[in-house]
C-alpha cells in the first residue's frame, strides 16, 4: 500500500519526508532555487540506507538530471521504500466475541431497512455468523501555513466496503482473541492494498469533515491578508495618482508603473492564496483486522408465482440489514424489485428489462 496522499506541490517530496522521519532519518528540505526543483539532503541509519540501497548521506532528486539520488517515480530507491511501507504498517488479526447479538423483530427490521416492490419475503431464518470488520488508524496531516496532525480511526465493514458512522463501530476498548496467521478464516479479509483503495475517497471525505475547522482558520486569515494587501495596493495607485498630478511622469511611464503595480498585486494574491491553501494527506498506519459476530439471514422471497432463497446480512453496528447486493449491476440497495423471471434486482436494473 502506497498511503493515501493528497496534495499540491510535488507528493512525492513529501512522501519521502514522512518516510525518512518516520524511520528516524535527518531529513532537510532544500527548496527550490537556482538549482532546481526541491531535493531532500538526508542522514540515514546504516540499515536503512543498505535497506533503500543508497548511500547514508544521499541527497534525494527528484529530476533525474539533477545531481543527486534520483528517487523519483520508477526509481529503485522509491520501488524498495514502497516494500518497506506495505511490510510496516502493522495489521493485526483478531475475533471479538463479546458483541452482543439481539436476536428478534428481525422480520421488523427487514421491512423497515427495505422496500421490495413486486416481491414479498415470507420466512426468516437467521444463522449466526462472522463478518470482517476492519479498523484503519489514519494520520491526517493538514498543511496551510502551519501544519497539523490528528490521527483518526475509522472502522470499515468488509462488506460493502463502508465506513461506518462514528460512534457506530467497533466497541471501545476491544479486547480480541488474537488469530493465527494460518487460520482459515482469515481467508475472509480482503487484500489490505484493495480495502483501502475502495474506501480512499469516503476516507478523505471524513477526513475533509474533521479538517473542516482547520480550514475555516485559514480561510479567516486569508480574508485578513486580502484585505491588507488591498490598502497597501490602492495606497501605491493613489500616490501614483498624485505623481501624475505633479506631472512628474509621462502618460507612457505612469501606464507602464500602473501596469506594474498591478502585476506585483496579482502575484502576491496568488501567494496568499497559495499558502493558506489546505492541504491535507491521509496515510494509514495501523490496521486492526477482527471477526465479528453477525446474522445471516436466509430469507425466503416470494416473486409472483416464483420461490427463491436469498441472504441479507443484520450487522449489530447500526442494528440493521446491509444494502443489497444487485446482482445484475453490483450497486448495493435498499430497494429490491420482483421481475417476472423470478430475479430480485435493483430499480434501474429492474427498469431496464
Ligand atoms: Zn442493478
Amino acid at each position: 500500500m502506497s498511503g493515501i496522499v493528497t496534495s499540491a506541490g510535488n507528493p512525492l517530496v513529501r512522501f519521502w519526508a514522512e518516510f525518512l522521519a518516520d524511520r528516524q532519518a535527518v531529513v532537510e528540505p532544500v527548496a527550490a532555487g537556482a538549482e532546481g526543483p526541491d531535493s531532500l539532503a538526508t542522514l540515514l541509519e546504516p540499515a536503512l540506507a543498505n535497506r533503500l540501497g543508497t548511500a547514508e548521506d544521499p541527497r534525494l532528486v527528484f529530476d533525474a538530471r539533477q545531481p543527486g539520488t534520483f528517487a523519483g517515480l520508477g526509481s529503485e530507491p522509491l520501488e524498495r521504500a514502497l516494500t518497506l511501507v506495505d511490510e510496516t504498517v502493522p495489521v493485526a488479526y483478531g475475533l471479538v466475541d463479546d458483541v452482543h447479538l439481539r436476536g428478534k423483530n428481525l422480520d421488523q427490521d427487514l421491512a423497515r431497512d427495505f422496500t421490495f416492490t413486486r416481491c414479498q419475503p415470507a420466512g426468516l431464518d437467521p444463522v449466526s455468523t462472522l463478518i470482517p470488520v476492519t479498523r484503519i488508524g489514519f494520520r491526517l496531516s493538514m498543511t496551510g501555513d502551519e501544519t497539523r496532525e490528528r490521527l483518526l480511526t475509522m472502522d470499515v465493514l468488509e462488506v460493502g466496503r463502508r465506513i461506518l458512522p462514528p460512534g457506530r463501530g467497533l466497541p471501545d476498548g476491544l479486547d480480541p482473541v488474537p488469530l493465527p496467521a494460518d487460520d482459515p478464516r482469515l481467508t475472509a479479509f480482503l487484500p489490505a492494498a484493495d480495502l483501502l483503495a475502495a474506501v480512499e475517497p469516503s476516507a478523505l471525505a471524513r477526513a475533509g469533515e474533521e479538517a473542516r475547522t482547520f480550514q475555516q482558520t485559514l480561510q479567516h486569515r486569508l480574508s485578513l491578508d486580502l484585505a491588507r494587501l488591498e490598502d497597501y495596493y490602492s495606497e501605491l495607485l493613489r500616490t501614483l495618482d498624485g505623481t501624475r498630478r505633479r506631472q512628474a511622469l509621462t502618460p507612457a511611464e505612469r501606464d507602464a508603473r500602473r501596469q506594474a503595480i498591478e502585476a506585483d498585486f496579482r502575484r502576491q494574491v496568488e501567494d496568499v492564496r497559495s499558502r493558506s491553501a489546505l492541504r491535507a494527506g491521509l496515510r494509514p498506519f495501523a490496521l486492526l483486522r477482527v471477526l465479528t459476530p453477525a446474522w445471516r439471514v436466509r430469507v425466503t422471497m416470494r416473486i409472483g408465482k416464483h420461490r427463491r432463497p436469498e441472504e441479507f446480512l443484520w450487522t449489530p453496528f447500526e442494528r440493521r440489514f446491509e444494502p443489497y447486493h444487485c446482482p445484475a449491476c453490483a450497486a448495493f440497495t435498499t430497494r429490491i424489485e420482483g421481475t417476472r423471471d423470478g430475479r430480485l434486482l435493483c430499480p434501474a436494473c429492474a427498469d431496464r428489462l
